[in-house]
């Protein structure tokens, strides 16, 4: 039977979703489920790991019946996840201790202010690449162990497993047979060294965790385990896995140094392809592993923007300012400029590189006339200066200039946000055909594994660009709205002094 296709997972926050890719790595089925967020109290975010796994494993379903082939088609499969949420059960009953502690929970805050108060940022991002937060993983297993009745006795005796969804969904897939993860995401755990590739013996110490607890990691592109027999009707390989930003760098084909993608979701994720050396950020970007591919480790710098296209859905859903999100690109269209408006949408404070959490959103310069399509394209260009900032300390802390951004997620398909990005940044935006770049990434490193695809040439001969945006000002004709822009982010900062 010809092997024609990838099945790759894709796990996400608020929904499962399978996708088959042919061999040109086109979409030949995709489906998707929601599944519940549980809030049990402020800060608290959970999900049901079984939920988690039950709607992963009928999209896959799904996706095959749609198709309307048989799973012997199937070449390998590919798994993405959410990343950092935390999942602890027992491995003789195969049941969760606890639901997974989202990365979106906070109740592990505190706990991590003291160990900034205790001087240990830099022993933990000189380890990790990253900052001490509630956001990684680490914290919550830990938070599972002291606070689930009997959680911590039964994991000295070696009974719990801990593992991201990706080592969920391979234990439940090979039927308890595999606990394992790979490099990307076994480095937003906070007890992973990104420069030795090992869980980190001192982390481990530090938040009491056993060591019996972990799964072992594998590079992304590899045979990490076969489906059980219980699952499909043939025993399918999972070979490639990776955590959603960095699958979605590699769909992307960043491949090399220099190269780099942002997502333009509700928030704008932002990640740089630094090469075969980690960089340390002086901007508090986070350092992490892309991938490890043919022996080789790739390094990424990660920086995102809290507030991208959620200031369009809150012009929309909040204030009821436009009718629809494709609309604000013929309004902002409708104007030359902004009619010297700025809008910085600071509602949860101020990202990278200014990092301040006090700091509220702010409209500035506004006169008689002043009109919807002003402040919409203020919106808009406050996306792409966002952006740009993120991506201007980047290129400082990396010490090289950014090649080409490639774009995805909801708001690139705004075709003004995409010119005013290649403006500001003087930099070429491609926009690929395929904007599943998350899914597609894990079906990349899937297929790798099993020679469906030769290497990462034959990929990137294949790999296309829907819509090249080339800067059409000049670097003196943007200079002086960047220099307005943060005039205003000034002023926002001032407000908190
Ligand atoms: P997420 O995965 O974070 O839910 P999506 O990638 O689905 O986000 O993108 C949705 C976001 O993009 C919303 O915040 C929406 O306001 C914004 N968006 C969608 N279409 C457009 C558009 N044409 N122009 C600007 N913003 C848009």
């Amino acid at each position: 039977m010809e092997k024609k296709y990838i099945l790759a997972l894709d796990q996400g926050t608020t929904s499962s979703r399978a996708i088959i890719y042919d061999h040109a790595g086109k979409i030949m089925s995709m489906a998707q489920k929601e599944f519940r967020q549980f809030f049990p109290k402020p800060g608290f975010v959970e999900h049901d790991p079984m939920e988690i796994y039950s709607s992963q494993i009928s999209v896959a379903a799904e996706a095959l019946a749609q198709l309307d082939i048989h799973d012997n088609v199937i070449a390998a499969i590919g798994i993405t996840n959410q990343r950092e949420t935390t999942i602890v059960w027992n491995r003789k009953t195969g049941k969760p201790v606890y639901n997974a502690i989202v990365w979106q929970d906070r109740r592990t805050a505190a706990y991590c202010d003291a160990l900034k108060s205790r001087g240990l940022q830099n022993e933990i991002t000189e380890k990790t690449g990253l900052e001490i937060d509630a956001y990684f993983s680490a914290t919550k297993v830990k938070w599972i162990l002291d606070n689930v009745s009997g959680a911590r006795k039964a994991a000295e005796n070696g009974e719990l497993a801990f593992g991201t969804v990706d080592s969920w969904l391979m234990w439940n897939l090979s039927n308890g047979k595999a606990h394992l993860t790979d490099v990307s995401n076994a480095s937003r755990t906070m007890l992973f060294n990104i420069h030795t590739l090992h869980w980190d013996n001192d982390l481990l110490k530090l938040f009491d965790i056993p060591a019996s607890m972990l799964p072992e990691v594998k590079p992304n592109s590899t045979h990490f385990t076969d489906t059980s027999g219980l699952i499909f009707s043939t025993k399918l390989p999972i070979t490639g896995v990776a955590g959603d930003q960095q699958a979605a760098l590699f769909g992307q084909m960043c491949v090399h140094q220099g190269m780099a993608k942002n997502t333009y979701g509700t928030g704008c994720f932002i990640m740089l392809n630094t090469g075969t050396k980690p960089v340390r950020s002086n901007n508090r970007m986070l350092s992490t592993v892309a991938w490890q591919l043919n022996n080789q480790t790739t390094y990424a710098l990660e920086g995102s923007v809290f507030v991208g296209g959620a200031v369009i859905q809150w012009l929309r859903d909040g204030i009821k300012f436009i009718k629809s999100a494709d609309l604000s690109e013929k309004l902002a269209l409708s104007v030359k400029d902004t009619n010297g408006v700025f809008f910085v949408p600071a509602f949860t404070g101020l990202g990278a590189p200014y990092w301040n959490q006090d700091a509220r959103g702010m409209l500035y310069g506004i006169t008689r006339g002043t009109s919807r399509a002003h402040i919409t394209r203020a919106a808009l260009e406050a996306i792409a200066y966002q952006s740009y900032d993120v991506i201007k300390a980047m290129q400082q802390d990396a010490d090289f200039v950014i090649e080409n951004l490639r774009v995805d997620g909801g708001a690139a398909a705004n075709n003004f946000l995409m010119q005013m990005q290649a403006d500001v940044l003087q930099t070429n935006v491609q926009r690929p055909v395929v904007l599943e770049s998350t899914s597609l990434g894990a079906a990349y490193f899937a297929g790798l594994a099993v020679g469906f695809w030769k290497d990462t040439a034959e990929i990137e001969s294949q790999w296309q660009v829907e819509k090249t945006f080339t800067p059409v000002k000049s670097s003196h004709d943007v200079e002086k709205g960047i220099v307005s822009w943060h005039d205003a982010i000034a002023r926002v900062l001032y407000q908190n002094h």
